[in-house]
């Protein structure tokens, strides 16, 4: 079967707008529509589902679509448009009072209880770290610090709070409202942002649950965005309770020292593929390519890194979504990933006869019957949940092919690794024979090979070769 077995995620925006760019894209390689609610208008956001919905359809592939909060982002706010320049040394105030700025003056920030967080000697970093300043006083709302990396500030750009614990609710107004939005388009992912522990994702769950009731329309899956300390210091309970992770490194090399964060790319990639849930790779992957139409090299090894490292999607952010090359950057992620999986850096050996329970020691088998090439594909039903998580710990060779009962529930499944969902009711008597001439029919499946179809009944897990 063609394509690759890592998934890509593509932020887009107005480079992505039109169904024709859309449609190349998708053909390029592009699995995931990501749509990024820190920029736009719903009006904004519904034109672009439809696009990605048409595209889709022209394409002839299964796309979903994941709906990212912006969370509780802290922001400068209105500077002349310019910006201001902060010179290495000098002292500057910034204010959470809501006065305008005036040339010399304070700098507006968009979060008013800033003043309340921060301590004499904590750093504030703006512009993804690009600038820094440290803290030396706080006198009501107004904070002085002094600048220690200097730099051109510009309106609304972000900024991190390394040293402080902020008080920000990592699910806002705007979250929910943004949110609602989303279940009443039928978005098939949400990502909650800046989370800080399981509670985080249960309170977006609920709102979520509720709207879905609400409006009777399919749960999304809900995907936390590791971006915080507190968030690598709570992942297991995080993970716990969410469907999906997506590793923000673009905030988290902020927050943190960037040089810890290819190490905590693999454990979280790690703890997420034991888990069976998928886990997201994001940020910076192809980023000289907004404006080039070739990637460095060191961007490319970024991308076969994460292969590497299994993880389930690798994401564009600027690249497919404001640069000048959305689909020749699809393609060339793309290309990097097929290189990297024809490769046996990406290969997953079991190390230990011994594993922890009896669904693993299945999944196991099923990945020995892979390797050993007595099968062409895996399929199993979304119906049984957990079933396709363990099989697909294995990161296997051949694809997994998940029935689902409806479109929603296949497109849920675009952001797992190896994955590809069938649509086909589940009449369990003509399953097996209905899904192999289908998998044949659409060249899925080649007339020599055969098929290792796992099914459950009552708690027990049956695997039959077909085919
Ligand atoms: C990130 O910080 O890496 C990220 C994906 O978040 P955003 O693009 O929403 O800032």
């Amino acid at each position: 079967m063609e394509g690759n077995r890592t998934k890509i995620v593509c932020t887009v925006g107005p480079a992505s707008a039109s169904p024709a760019m859309l449609t190349k894209m998708i053909r390029s390689g592009m699995n995931v529509a990501r749509l990024n609610f820190s920029h736009g208008t719903h009006d904004d956001h519904r034109r672009l589902m439809r696009a990605v919905r048409v595209a889709a359809k022209n394409a002839g592939k299964t796309v979903g679509i994941l709906q990212d909060l912006q969370g509780p982002k802290i922001r400068v706010g209105t500077l002349p448009p310019d910006g201001v320049t902060l010179h290495h040394a000098e002292n500057i105030i910034l204010t959470t009072s809501t006065v305008p700025y005036k040339s010399g003056g304070a700098i507006p920030v968009t979060y008013e209880k800033l003043h309340r967080d921060v301590r004499a000697g904590h750093r504030i970093l703006f512009d993804d770290g690009t600038l820094e300043v440290i803290v030396t006083r706080v006198r009501g709302r107004n904070i002085s610090a002094k600048v220690s990396v200097g730099g051109v500030l510009t309106s609304h750009k972000g900024m991190n709070l390394p040293d402080s614990h902020v008080d920000a609710n990592p699910f806002t107004r705007k979250d929910r409202d943004d949110l609602l939005f989303g279940i009443e388009n039928g978005v098939d992912w949400v990502v909650l942002s800046f989370v800080t522990c399981a509670d985080d994702m249960q309170t977006a769950r609920n709102v979520a649950r509720i709207a879905a009731r609400a409006n009777g329309t399919s749960m999304p899956k809900m995907m936390a965005k590791v971006e915080r300390r507190s968030a690598i210091d709570n992942f297991a309970e995080i993970l716990a309770v969410s469907d999906g992770v997506m590793l923000g490194r673009g905030d988290l090399g902020v927050e943190i020292p960037p040089e810890e964060v290819p190490v905590i790319q693999k454990d979280v990639i790690e703890a997420c593929r034991r888990a069976g849930k998928p886990c997201l790779v994001a940020t910076q992957m192809l980023n000289s390519m907004s404006d080039n139409p070739r990637a460095t090299r060191a961007e490319t090894s970024d991308v076969a890194n994460a292969v590497f490292d299994h993880a389930d999607a690798v994401m564009l952010s600027a690249e497919s979504a404001t640069g000048h090359y959305p689909a020749v950057t699809v393609q060339a992620m793309a290309a990097v990933i097929r290189e990297a999986e024809k490769s046996h850096y990406d290969d997953i050996r079991s190390v230990s006869l011994v594993v922890p329970d009896v669904p693993t020691a299945f999944a196991e088998s099923v990945s020995v019957l892979c390797a050993s090439k007595l099968v062409g594909a895996v399929a199993t039903l979304a119906a049984y949940g957990d079933a396709v998580g363990k099989i697909n710990m294995y990161r296997l060779d051949v694809p997994i092919f998940v029935v689902c009962a409806d479109e929603g529930i296949a497109r849920q499944m675009t952001v797992s690794a190896g994955v590809y969902p069938v649509v086909l009711d589940d009449a369990p008597a003509t399953l097996s024979s209905r899904l192999l001439q289908k998998l044949r029919r659409e060249k899925l499946l080649l007339s020599r090979e055969r098929l290792a179809l796992v099914t459950m009944h009552g708690g027990a897990a049956t695997l039959s070769i077909i085919g």
